[in-house]
């Protein structure tokens, strides 16, 4: 058996392909990630990516971000493709909405998803999997494990074949909802575990690879519950396609009694449907509850209507999403009509990464620039809340711990990331793949490609 790993020294990007005697699989095929506006440089072509999936029999997604799908449109057409069902009712919502962007308001050829929708929409090829359904490729048996992430209906994959066990984690972390039996379904699915493939986004993000705090979802819920008290109005930016943060921003405001609201019609409104639609119980995903807002219109020409009339009396919290920031022909965005015109004070809320919107980082986008001034001048507030959607090192340490592997292989992580002062991980009897090796027959193939 080999398994052969693309990028695993970097955040994003990372791909692995397992090969047997007969039969192989590939998991996730994502791109680099960008730098701030700058796109990622050295990305894979067609070719590369053609010659990375040949002769599989299967490549598995492990979530729709853009670094574990990001090359799906250069698979060639006649390979099979699997997503959970979930994951790919989100990405296709996501592909139209970008195509549609891309066609009427002529966005960056980068919007154009024709290619990925026909893909997704290909029944012959492309194909879904429920939790814990057993697949077959071949002598290949693969099962889906539900994991904890910042998108929803992400899973681990749980690989058998020729008498080895591999467990692929893809992205998670155990600090969000619905986390509690996870453990337990580790610690029944994951005995015995030959390789272990592991993500280590959070290792080494003090520069030192030490733990830093990490807040759970729980501990947001609360900031987000004691802020929306303090303000009436309150616009929350945040990814559309995280259930977990979504929840905690409407719990939060449900709770504070203000009203949830959202723009009808929206691409997150989209996205809330399906989650709505298959929460499956879990009453946190149901969003049903949330004020569908009849927008654009009056938000181009009177700010204050469209929401404030419907919450004003209690207040709201309203989410909004990148485009709201997005600079037409005059330099104006909806952010920019709002802190100009509205009448009342609002407070901003920021839930993303501190990376896209500080001022100097590398990684700050531009329609992000000058937000925090903008609102000075007009007396609106600022505050970020948010956290991690990756494991914290501790949380590392107890999969490593529970899954007691042969042999582990980081990926998703910074090149100087080590896993080896992982407390917890040292006094295991495992080994930690950094150059390529042969453990109990396996061969493991680290390839890295050079990012500048
Ligand atoms: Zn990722
Ligand atoms: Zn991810």
């Amino acid at each position: 058996m080999q398994i052969t790993v693309h990028r695993g020294n970097q955040i994003g990007g990372c791909i692995v392909r397992i090969d047997c005697k007969d039969d192989s699989i590939v998991i996730d095929m994502g791109s680099n990630l960008p730098e701030g506006d700058h796109k990622a440089s050295n990305e894979l072509a067609p070719q590369d990516v053609a010659d990375v999936v040949n002769g599989c029999n299967a490549i598995l997604y492990t979530h729709y971000h853009g670094d574990h799908i990001g090359l799906m449109r250069f698979i060639p057409k006649d390979m099979h493709e699997y997503m959970g069902e979930g994951m790919k009712e989100v990405t296709e919502t996501m592909c139209k909405r970008l195509t549609r962007a891309y066609t009427h308001h002529k966005e960056e050829k980068d919007s154009d998803k024709t290619e990925e929708l026909a893909r997704l929409n290909d029944k012959e090829h492309f194909h879904t999997f429920k939790p814990y359904e057993i697949l077959h490729f071949g002598n290949i048996k693969v099962t889906p494990i539900p994991a904890s992430h910042s998108a929803f209906d992400a899973y681990m994959f749980l690989i058998e074949a020729e008498g080895k066990k591999i467990l692929h984690t893809g992205d998670f972390r155990l600090h969000g909802y619905y986390c509690e039996n996870f453990l337990r379904t580790l610690a029944e699915w994951g005995k015995d575990i030959d390789i272990l493939i592991i993500e280590g986004t959070m290792i080494n993000r003090d520069g030192k690879g030490q733990e830093v705090h990490v807040k759970s979802e729980m501990e947001l819920l609360d900031e987000f519950y004691n802020t929306f008290l303090e303000e009436k109005y309150n616009l929350v930016l945040c990814s559309s396609t995280d259930a977990d943060r979504i929840a905690s921003i409407y719990n939060a405001a449900f709770a504070a009694g203000r009203h949830p609201q959202i723009d009808r019609g929206s691409f997150a409104d989209d996205v809330l449907k399906i989650f709505t639609k298959r929460a499956e119980g879990r009453k946190l995903y149901d969003f049903s509850y949330v004020e569908r807002i009849p927008k654009r219109l009056k938000e181009r020409t009177k700010p204050d209507l469209a929401y404030f009339n419907a919450g004003k009396k209690d207040g709201f919290v309203k989410i909004v999403t990148s485009g709201f920031f997005h600079k037409d022909r005059n330099g104006e965005s909806g952010f920019t009509r709002m802190c100009g015109k509205s009448k009342h004070h609002f407070q901003m809320i920021f839930s993303i990464w501190n990376g896209y919107y500080e001022e100097g980082r590398k990684t700050q986008l531009e329609r992000y620039k000058d937000v925090r001034t903008l609102l000075d001048e007009k007396g609106h507030k600022f505050k970020a809340i948010h956290t991690s959607g990756h494991a914290k090192i501790s949380d590392i340490s107890k999969v490593c711990r529970i899954t007691k592997p042969k042999c582990i292989i980081p990926i998703h992580k910074e090149a100087k990331a080590d896993f080896s002062t992982i407390p917890g991980i040292k006094g295991l009897e495992c080994i930690i793949a950094k150059t390529n090796c042969n453990i109990n027959d396996i061969n493991i193939v680290l390839l890295q490609y050079d990012q500048s």
